[in-house]
């Protein structure tokens, strides 16, 4: 038998109703604050991705689905959504009319990590972006939506990290203490920081490894470099998300994976996840267009990882099961062809209900009932037609009513949406 490739995984429908609900209550949130969705490829040239993410990236280095197509070009399943959009962005020229643009896209991103729960190669991203925004109230925004959707998917025990990164010369200022500082503890760090230090010194910043983040006590804070526009910049964000009742905790070690970002970075972080704390991250990038061949436009988002999400959420995910809301066992063929033209007759008019076409007995057919959760069942034979009516039965309280097959359809109509 074929099985499914290592890190990929199947949704499958008993699962699917609540990931559906998280999706929708994104979006209906979303789409109250004015975003837009926007669809974008599932692959782009491997180039996009390598300039935005940056080179010494692990996503670039060792993570992307990257291969030649028939003619050669090398492509890539994108491993994230912001520089898609961005190109979009750029190529569409949505910022000519109005560079502010509010996004939000959900779907699959790709990256050839090692597979262990909460982390796969497939996995399922709900993106949102504000293009145009410079004030550091776009990214108190993105993180009140996010403590919001949290909110009302019940996930407990979560909280906003925060951290700035500063602009690019604060940044350069910091690197130069930082790796001064991680020359001294060099023999302590894993092998792949002692390579990081001199590639991508920040990103040790955020080495998961024990001995790396012992090694890293003492070392120097990027908010003592910060310059005072950034400094300012960070302050605002604290003092809105203070008066916006956020929790958050200032964490001068969060510098994130990606290499395009600049001050303020965010994660939410649940206690529930362990070494896969954050659900979701972000923060600005104002560099980004530009680079992209843009116009020099600020810009900042956040992704949530829905799998994570629907792993950390206090909902019931069998309560988004949609069970039928009518089994009809009909017994003997003119039954069967009644209730099969019932069946559409329902459907059409948002009532689902099933039928069994296999001619079973009444009692292996109500147990089929049992067998969908279905919350009704209507009985008709060939006794039920010639007396003109069939039986409505409740399959909770097992009250049963005899209804006239003369208007069934909209007497069923009527009960049902009542009961529902
Ligand atoms: P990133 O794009 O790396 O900032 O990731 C944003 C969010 O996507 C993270 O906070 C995770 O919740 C989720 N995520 C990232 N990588 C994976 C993965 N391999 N499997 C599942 N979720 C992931």
């Amino acid at each position: 038998m074929i099985q499914l490739i290592r890190g990929f995984r199947d949704i499958l429908p008993g699962d699917v109703g609540l990931w559906q609900h998280i999706e929708r209550t994104a979006i209906d949130l979303f789409r109250a604050f004015g975003f837009h969705e926007i669809r974008i490829p599932i692959m782009e040239k491997t180039e996009l991705f390598a300039r935005s993410i940056g080179d010494t990236t692990d996503i670039v280095e060792k993570e992307m689905y990257t291969f030649p197509d028939r003619k050669g070009d090398l492509i890539t399943l994108r491993p994230e959504a912001t520089a898609s959009i961005v190109r979009s962005y750029i190529q569409h020229k949505l910022y000519a009319q109005d560079p502010v643009r509010k996004f939000y896209m959900v779907g699959p991103m790709f990256r050839r990590e090692r597979p262990q729960k909460g982390r796969y190669r497939q996995f399922y991203q709900i993106d949102v972006e504000i293009f145009g925004v410079m004030s550091p109230l776009a990214d108190v925004q993105l993180i009140y939506l996010l403590h919001v959707l949290f909110d009302r998917l019940a996930v407990p025990d979560t909280q906003a990290h925060i951290n700035s990164l500063g602009c690019p010369e604060c940044r350069r200022g910091y690197r130069r203490v930082l790796v001064d500082y991680l020359n001294t503890v060099a023999d302590r760090l894993c092998a792949d920081c002692r390579r990081r230090k001199d590639t991508n010194p920040l990103r040790v910043l955020d080495c998961k490894v024990p001995r790396c983040r012992e090694a890293l006590t003492g070392a120097p804070s990027i908010l003592d470099s910060l310059c005072d526009d950034c400094r300012q910049d960070f302050d605002t964000v604290q003092e809105h998300l203070t008066r916006l009742e956020i929790p958050y905790a200032v964490d001068e070690r969060l510098v994130r994976g990606l290499d395009y970002y600049n001050r303020t970075t965010f994660e939410m972080q649940t206690g529930l996840l362990g070494a896969q704390s954050a659900v979701a991250g972000g923060g600005r990038y104002d560099g980004l267009i530009e680079m992209l061949g843009g116009p020099s436009l600020p810009a900042t988002g956040f992704a949530i990882g829905l799998d994570r999400l629907v792993d950390v959420c206090g909902l019931e995910g069998s309560r988004y099961y949609k069970s039928p809301d009518l089994f009809i066992a009909a017994l003997g063929e003119a039954s069967q062809k009644l209730a099969f033209e019932w069946v559409c007759d329902l459907g059409i008019r948002g009532i689902q209900a099933e039928v069994d076409y296999q001619n079973r007995s009444l009692k292996s057919q109500m147990k089929q009932a049992g067998r969908h959760r279905a919350r009704h069942a209507l009985i008709v034979g060939d006794s039920e037609l010639s007396q003109g009516t069939a039986i409505l039965r409740d399959m909770t309280s097992k009250e049963q009513v005899d209804i006239p097959l003369d208007g069934i359809v909209d007497t069923l109509l009527q009960r049902l949406n009542e009961d529902k």
